[in-house]
Order: C-alpha cells, then structure tokens, then sequence
C-alpha cells in the first residue's frame, strides 16, 4: 500500500524543510513547491498521485488563491490553505473558492498533522496502515507488530521498514538505502545501514526472514518461499 502524498506549497525554505521532514517521519509521502507555478507544475505532473495539497497564500509569484482556482477547475483533491493572515474575511475568501480546510501561521506542526489527518480522513483518502506478509505498520500510531505482537522500533527503524515494505522484491544498495532513510545530506557511511538492518532484524525475530542480504551489494526485502 502506498502512502498518502502531500503538496508542500510554501516558499520559506526553512520552514517547508521542517514540513516535509515531520511529514515524512509520520508516514506521509511529499512533494514540494517554493512557488505558485511550481505548485501547479507539480500537480499537473502527478494528478492522481497527489493526495492532499498544503497551499501557503502569500506566495512570489501568483497567490494560494488563484493557485487553488486553477486546481479547481479540473480537481476536488484536498486543499488546507496556509496563512499569515487571520481575517475571517480571508478565511471566507479560502473556502468560498473551494479550500477544505484553514491554518493560520504560526502554527505548530502537531496542529498541522492532525488538520492533514481530518481532511484525510473527511476526503475518505487517509491510508493509515500498511501491511507485508506477517508485518503490519500502524503509520498513524508509528507502530509496528509482527502477527499480532507489538514490536517496539526506534524512528529510524520504523523509517527503515517502511522503505523496505515500499521497495519490496527488489535488490536495495546500501548507498541507496542509506540516502533514502538518511537524506542525501547525510554524512555517515554505509556500515550504519548494516548496524540499522542488523537491529531491525533482532526486533522482527528470527521468524521473519523477509530481510535478506545481497553479498556485495545490500539488501533484498521480500517473502521467501518456505514461508508461503
Ligand atoms: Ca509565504
């Protein structure tokens, strides 16, 4: 099962950093836009992809609210406007132009988490577990249980799961496993992929033996046959 994505639209960088950083710890996926005509670049070019749209108003180029007329014109998806205002009469001005929900700046990212869920949820769209063979991940709740034990992971292995659960069947570099998990950004080597796995591997129990290793290369996440 794939997992929700959300347009990011937000020009401050910092910010639309911080965004997409707490999102993608809570599970979601994200796609982001520094401006108007990115944002509806972006969306034309992964319509059915995009799940929910974050929509900041006072952007560089053409403003949240033509950004919001343009989409639409040819779509319902979700929109929760974003704002420094906090008139009522810019609130009216959002919804009457179809924006399903309203954040005003500053706001803290909890806040913006559970707006995200609520419209998720009211839009019938929110995807909120996960499941591969005897694994199935509770990404609202960030659990993972194994049959029906709960098995308790650190952040980055839950990450690290959920990438595995997202890539299956298919051979993962180290490299590439340690980018995806870690951001490209990321200084360390790729011995803290093979001590993150070796972890994940002692929680999942020797039981579970999706997790196998690829001599030379990485990793390769997938049910084996003796187990059906
Ligand atoms: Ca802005």
């Amino acid at each position: 099962m794939k997992k929700n994505c959300i347009l990011i639209v937000e020009d401050e960088q910092k910010l639309a950093r911080m965004l997409e950083d707490f999102l993608r710890l809570q599970g979601y996926e994200t796609v982001g836009a520094e401006s108007g005509q990115k944002a509806l670049q972006e969306f034309y070019k992964n319509m059915s992809g995009i799940d929910l749209i974050l929509l900041d108003i006072m952007l560089p180029d053409i403003d949240g609210y033509e950004v919001l007329r343009e989409i639409r014109r040819i779509s319902d998806v979700p929109v929760i406007m974003v704002t420094a205002r906090s008139s009522v009469e810019d609130q009216m001005n959002g919804f009457e132009k179809g924006a399903d929900d309203y954040i005003t700046k500053p706001y803290t990212l909890q806040l913006v988490k559970l707006h995200i869920e609520a419209v998720l949820k009211r839009a019938g769209k929110l995807k909120s577990t996960m499941e591969f063979g005897y694994i199935t991940v509770d990404l609202e709740g960030q659990k993972v249980y194994w049959k029906d034990t709960y098995i308790e992971t650190t952040r980055k292995e839950f990450e690290l799961l959920i990438y595995f659960i997202e890539h299956n069947g298919i051979v993962l570099a180290r490299n590439t496993i340690l980018d995806a998990v870690w951001g490209y950004d990321y200084v360390g080597d790729i011995r803290t992929v093979d001590t993150l796995v070796k972890q994940l591997r002692k929680k999942l129990t020797e039981e579970c033996t999706y997790i196998r290793s690829v001599y030379g290369v990485g990793y390769l996440f997938g049910e084996t046959e003796n187990e059906g």
